[in-house]
């Protein structure tokens, strides 16, 4: 038998089966039949709570009642989340077992019959290896309906959210930015620390420009058959273009993009193929098709570089641990429809929460209402937020890293206390727009952002002083805690501070040694010379204002971020 008579023979032979297969179903359904209602229609009726139960299965339909107790069916999604979503919903959900007596005989026919035909779709697949049948994979990438995710729904990420603002206007109207010969980012990495809200942005994203949101995660494509990966990654990309504006959201894209140095094992041919897939796919964006593709990392650093460049994931925004503020909005938001009792102070709960993510915070307050809902009290109160609070605590960390932790804060607020002093002091034409100790995903402990003019030339004395403010850290740390007790967290200061004093000798001449070529050990001297020089000189000036230094500190610890305008604000009135 050739290739192709047989393949003709097998498609009849599974066309039968199916068809067979669905007459079964249909023939030996019993009694009256239910009023059909369409899918669609049904989501807007559980959700408005016209919905009483539903009874799932495995057949082409599954059926309901309304709150009256009526009989509908409506097409079954077969999709892993619907249970979920219903009893979210409050809709009560009973699954039909196959041992039901009466439906038994027709679910074993159309089950036999099903499998017979899957089974023969998957040999007919098999041999031609092409594309067509590959469809069936991307059915959990349908679009998510449910409610409309917005940037109301994102708490504290005001910065990140105003960064991706332009994105949603290219989404929903991409003519107007192509017609001023802008170039949208066809991809946006966010990266940030597990539970920072990625997703969620990315939804928000969506959300308020009207377009269909598509979710993958670079795990599933790891274990898949050499192909697969990429097949999919079209069939994706062929199903958004469809859909006139959308977002395609890859989480964890570092199982597919890792640096080449980073995995020992080599690259896996999957993984490359699905990457290529994926990169060609983005070059191949229309401008007005209106595709953002958005991938999320823990970390920047670890990506293979080529997926940075331009035209591919050429923008990327950081999502961080929220501070303070931000902690006091999203459990401000997560409390909206929870019953809090007045007892709850949400202001001291953020205050407590250092560290946490938008994902702790909103774990935090829901298992406090689970509490209060096994008591059957009628609010959630303060003892269920504490009691809920200490065991993430503890889930978190050991028991004494808390105390830990307060030292390990008050270290880096003198220490970013530090930088920023010394900034506003020794280079007044510096930016110094932000300070914090939440850490960063870069991996310090907290950061100084100190940007100095943007200019041709620098001189001896600006770049002195960019030294000293790069050891004001160290200063810092040691005017608090004392010579013996200063810590690691200044290696980077370090390495920065040595490595523009030794500039200063050999690259601009510059030092006592002057313009002349100096051997080697003599450019050693004048760089340690250089540098104990000014190390003294940022603990003097930080010395002789050390109220204000302490002043900055303290409102970091309390406050966790200040902008460039609170930390003039506290330098002028120490120094009135
Ligand atoms: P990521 O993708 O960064 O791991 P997610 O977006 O999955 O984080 O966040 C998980 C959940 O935590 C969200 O669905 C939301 O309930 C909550 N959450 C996280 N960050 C925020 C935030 N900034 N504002 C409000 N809720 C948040
Ligand atoms: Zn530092």
């Amino acid at each position: 038998m050739n290739k192709k008579k047989k393949s003709y023979i097998v498609s009849v032979v599974t066309a039968f089966l199916a068809i067979a297969g669905l007459m079964a179903v249909e023939f030996m359904k019993p009694g009256e039949e239910p009023a059909y209602i369409p899918y669609g229609e049904f989501l807007n009726m559980a959700e408005s709570g016209g919905v009483a139960e539903v009874s799932l299965s495995n057949g082409a339909r599954i059926g309901f009642t309304g709150p009256g107790g009526t009989a509908y069916e409506t097409d079954n999604p077969r999709k892993a989340e619907l249970k979920e979503d219903l009893l979210l919903l409050g809709v009560s959900v009973t699954e039909e077992s196959s041992a039901a007596a009466e439906p038994l005989l027709s679910t074993v026919v159309s089950l036999v019959c099903f499998g017979a035909a899957i089974l023969f779709a998957a040999r007919l697949m098999h041999r031609q290896s092409g594309g067509a049948v590959m469809a069936m994979d991307v059915k959990d990438a349908a679009p998510e309906r449910k409610e409309r995710v917005g940037f109301d729904d994102v708490a504290g990420n005001e910065e990140a959210k105003d960064s991706v603002s332009d994105i949603v206007d290219f989404i929903k109207n991409p003519e107007k930015s192509t017609r001023y010969g802008a170039r949208m980012p066809r991809g946006v990495i966010f990266y940030g620390p597990p539970g920072t809200g990625k997703t969620l942005m990315a939804k928000a994203i969506a959300g308020e420009a009207g377009a269909a949101f598509y979710a993958v995660s670079g795990s599933d494509f790891v274990q898949m058959y050499v192909g697969i990966g990429a097949s999919r990654v079209r069939a994706l990309f062929k199903k958004a273009r469809e859909a006139g504006g959308a977002v395609i959201f890859i989480d964890e894209i570092d199982a597919l993009a890792k640096k080449r140095a980073a995995s020992p094992s080599g690259g896996s041919d999957e993984r490359d193929q699905t990457l290529n897939a994926l990169l060609t796919e983005m070059s191949g964006f229309e401008p007005n098709d209106g595709v953002v593709v958005i991938a999320a990392t823990n970390r920047l650093d670890t990506l293979d570089e080529a997926l940075l460049r331009p035209g591919r994931f050429d923008r990327s925004v950081e999502i961080g641990l929220p501070d303070l503020n931000g902690r006091e909005r999203i459990l401000r938001l997560h409390c909206k429809n929870k019953p809090m009792s007045d007892s709850v102070d949400i202001g001291r709960l953020a205050r407590q929460t250092v560290y946490f993510s938008g994902a702790m915070l909103e774990n935090l307050l829901n298992e406090a209402a689970i509490t209060a809902a096994r008591k059957g009290a009628e609010s959630i109160s303060h003892q269920d937020v504490d009691e809920a609070y200490y065991s993430i605590i503890a889930g978190k960390a050991k028991k004494d890293r808390s105390g830990i932790m307060e030292r390990e804060r008050r270290t880096t607020a003198w220490h970013e206390a530090g930088h920023a002093l010394a900034a506003k002091l020794m280079c007044p034409e510096n930016t110094v727009a932000k300070i914090t100790i939440i850490p960063s995903t870069k991996g310090a402990g907290g950061f100084c952002l100190n940007i100095p003019p943007d200019k041709l030339y620098f001189t001896k004395n600006e770049l002195e002083a960019q030294v000293v403010v790069s050891l004001a850290g160290r200063a810092a740390e040691e005017i608090n805690s004392g010579a013996e007790n200063v810590t690691t967290g200044a290696a980077n200061d370090l390495a920065q501070a040595s490595a523009l004093a030794r500039d200063i000798v050999s690259k601009y001449g510059m030092s006592e040694a002057g313009l002349a070529p100096i051997a080697e050990a003599d450019i050693n001297r004048e760089h340690a010379g250089i540098l104990e020089r000014l190390y003294n000189e940022a603990r003097g000036l930080l010395r002789a204002n050390e109220a204000a230094l302490k002043r900055v500190a303290n409102a970091l610890l309390l406050k966790e971020t200040l902008n460039e305008a609170e930390l003039e604000g506290m330098i002028r009135e120490e120094n009135r």
